[in-house]
């Protein structure tokens, strides 16, 4: 069996694990390999490598640090094939879509190459008689991240990229669910000229998790995934002093009005519904359509479109859409989905009894298509993280707006419209974090900033973008008066600024 280790100081170790746990393929259910669970002292060694490399680093100028991104960037495009591929028989999702996981985190790596001007402070010349004022953004120390299973190249990436480019050493807690790619990437940054132990990756679960939140050299710690743990993740650390950014889940809802293209937005809701299998924190698990006229076309188009999705394993290149996570997180959404028909939802299709010739054991849930569902049921209240798309019907562009504004989540939502004022209006008053207009899944590139609102984002700087610089560093600011010399007097003496 094939086992999984950290990556501490430059070298994948199995440490003094505190116990394995098993990674499957979720497309078989077969155990695959298994992975080491870190204990307090394999946390130790992974915080007392970064504690000793962190300042030669942080001294490193950022040019040269930029240089190991470019590297980096170059690495992770050679071997995206063998990566996606690996993240794929972790994770289930086909291996196009994994390549997109991948690009999406290796375009922060490239936004971070940029170092040397993000880094920059600000300078004012003359701020008094004789005085100058200047900031600089210094590094943190060493940074943490926790990450979710559903983007095992993507987040890391986010996280580690601009955390290491602005200095920092940093620790990387992966899911432990796909934690094979999180290793490789920490092993191409060493091989792209990073020091040991700027970069490590220790796995595990709450108990690892909760070492890192104790951990005094530990100073800030970013989070990405469900809310309740989100939350769980801000209080501590927050509690504890520590600069903390937590992202949760979503329940993201698209605005269909009655002037949209419904061809084209039927198209948008199946990728943003179905794609990787709905487990996407931007993807659409509620589509609005505003009068009923739009909500019969618009379920019209859905039905066939959905009926004719490829589900299927990874290794079929003619799969559009994976199994899920794991073999609970099937039965789950079977669970919910038989929720929403005793809720009073019209089941248009029902993915609960999916099977596949020779995949029987995988964890599939067939594309499920609901309609007429309402506030009050679980399947609306709930983030079910499966292929299941709801449809709630509005009578109007207001009530639509007001059911986005009440969910308790805001990372995403989208308008679909011809109409250029009642989108400029949805942008301006939705509290959500991330909007898309005629674009279902607006997730902002690289230099742009990324993260929700509402239950979905504790803490107050975004991932990627300008945040993520303001969030690995923070800012000093230097006062100096220079107190006159050569100027007052014989130009002769000696000053002695007495
Ligand atoms: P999760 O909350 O179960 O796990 C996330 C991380 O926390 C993992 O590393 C896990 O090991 C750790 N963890 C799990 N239980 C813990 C506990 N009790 N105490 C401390 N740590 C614990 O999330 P997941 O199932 O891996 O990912 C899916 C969730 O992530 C969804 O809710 C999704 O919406 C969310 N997500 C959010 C974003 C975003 O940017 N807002 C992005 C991706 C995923």
């Amino acid at each position: 069996m094939r086992r999984i280790g950290h990556f501490i100081d430059g070298v994948e170790t199995e440490g003094v694990a505190a116990g394995f746990q098993d990674v499957f393929n979720p497309a078989t259910g077969e155990v695959q390999a298994q992975v080491a669970l870190a204990s307090a002292a394999d946390l130790e060694a992974a915080v007392a490598s970064a504690a000793a490399a962190q300042p030669k680093w942080a001294a490193t100028n950022p040019q040269r640090r930029a240089r190991v991104f470019f590297n980096f960037v170059g690495l992770i495009n050679q071997q995206m094939d063998e990566l996606a591929a690996l993240l794929s028989s972790e994770h289930g999702k086909t291996v196009e879509d994994a390549k997109g996981d991948i690009q999406r985190g290796l375009e922060v790596a490239e936004f971070v190459a940029g170092a040397p001007h993000l880094m920059k402070g600000e300078f004012t010349d003359g701020a008094g008689p004789g005085i100058d004022m200047y900031s600089m953004r210094q590094p943190v120390g060493i940074g943490a991240g926790i990450t979710p299973f559903n983007f095992p190249a993507m987040i890391p990436l986010w996280m580690l990229s601009p955390a290491i480019a602005a200095g920092n050493a940093f620790i990387l807690k992966p899911s432990e669910r796909d934690p094979s790619v999180p290793v490789r990437l920490a092993q191409l940054a060493i091989e792209a000229g990073l020091p040991k132990g700027i970069l490590n990756v220790v796995h595990g679960g709450k108990e690892v998790v909760d070492g890192i939140l104790d951990h005094e050299k530990i100073e800030a710690i970013s989070f990405v995934g469900s809310t309740p743990i989100a939350r769980y993740v801000y209080g501590t650390a927050a509690a504890q002093g520590k600069r903390v950014q937590a992202f949760g889940g979503a329940k993201n809802h698209m605005v269909i009005m009655p002037d949209a293209d419904m061809e084209k937005a039927a198209d948008a809701l199946i990728g943003a519904g179905y794609g990787s299998a709905g487990e996407r924190c931007m993807a659409i698990s509620v589509a609005v359509p505003v009068g009923a006229e739009t909500a019969d076309r618009i379920v019209a188009a859905l039905k066939p479109r959905v009926e004719k999705l490829k589900v299927g394993p990874a290794s079929d290149k003619a799969s559009e859409m994976g199994p899920v996570i794991t073999k609970a997180s099937q039965e789950r959404i079977r669970n919910l989905i038989s929720s929403g028909v005793s809720q009073g939802a019209d089941l248009v299709l029902d993915g609960r009894d999916f099977s596949l010739q020779g995949y029987e054991n995988g964890y599939f849930v067939g594309p499920t298509l609901f309609d007429r569902v309402t506030p009050d049921m679980d399947i609306y209240k709930e983030e079910i993280f499966g292929p299941v798309l709801s449809v709630v019907r509005s009578k109007t562009y207001d009530e639509a707006l007001q059911l986005v504004m009440d969910n308790p989540y805001g990372n995403g939502t989208a308008i679909f419209t011809r109409d250029g004022d009642a989108a400029r209006d949805f942008a301006a008053r939705v509290n959500v974090g991330m909007v898309g207009v005629n674009v279902p899944v607006p997730v902002p590139l690289a230099y742009h900033s990324f993260g929700g609102w509402k239950a979905s984002a504790f803490g107050d700087l975004n991932q990627h973008g300008m945040d993520s610089i303001k969030f690995w560093t923070r800012t000093k600011t230097v006062t100096a008066r220079w107190p006159s010399g050569i100027k007052d007097g014989a130009e002769l003496q000696m000053p002695t600024m007495a």
